[in-house]
């Protein structure tokens, strides 16, 4: 950040009095500008076995596969945000049945929240943000070719569950950058 998004002075980055980190501060107008985790809303799709998933179109990771996420809008529920992106990215229509997996991104200052849901129709197309889509049985899943960490394990969890017969609420911290294996930094959970 570099200039004020209220009076449009230069900001600097500072301690301000009585805060304990470096905050973007407004040289003129003395407004603090924090800066705060993102929260990502998303879902698995499933219709008659198979997982919904999405080539994306766009970066960071062009080409890979993801589930139907992405930053929640102001003014909309958790829900909302889950229906909405699964819509523009794969022009899906779905019932969201629960939630499944909350996950700590510490490392891009992130929070994930991945619901189960229902494709209420097999139909799905690709949307602007992505290249194709396409249902998945477990094993036609491209696991090499996932876009992101939480992505990944979020579908290892559901179909580790759905084996088990039963659904369970998950929650994790993710450690791993997109690419690295699963247990290839020690004592990293994956
Ligand atoms: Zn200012």
């Amino acid at each position: 950040m570099n200039y004020c998004s209220n009076c449009g002075a230069r900001v600097s980055l500072r301690i301000p009095s009585g805060d304990d980190r470096p905050r973007h501060v407004c040289d003129a107008c003395h407004m603090v500008h924090y800066q705060n985790p993102k929260l990502v809303v998303g879902c698995v799709p499933e219709w008659d076995g198979r997982v919904l998933l999405c080539r994306r179109a766009i970066r960071p990771r062009l080409g890979f596969w993801t589930l139907p996420a992405g930053f929640m809008e102001n003014g909309e529920t958790m829900e909302q945000a889950a229906v909405r992106e699964a819509m523009e990215e794969s022009n899906a229509r779905l019932k969201i049945e629960a939630p499944f997996a909350l996950f700590d991104i510490p490392r891009i200052s992130q929070v994930y929240l991945m619901f189960r849901a229902r494709l209420l129709e097999p139909g799905c197309s690709p949307g602007f943000e992505s290249l194709e889509v396409g249902l998945f049985h477990e094993r036609e899943i491209p696991w090499n070719d996932i876009a992101f960490p939480s992505i990944e394990r979020t579908l290892a969890l559901y179909f580790e569950d759905r084996r088990a017969g039963r659904f369970e609420m998950h929650v994790e911290c993710v450690r791993r950058r997109p690419g690295e294996q699963p247990g290839s930094r020690p004592g990293v959970p994956p």
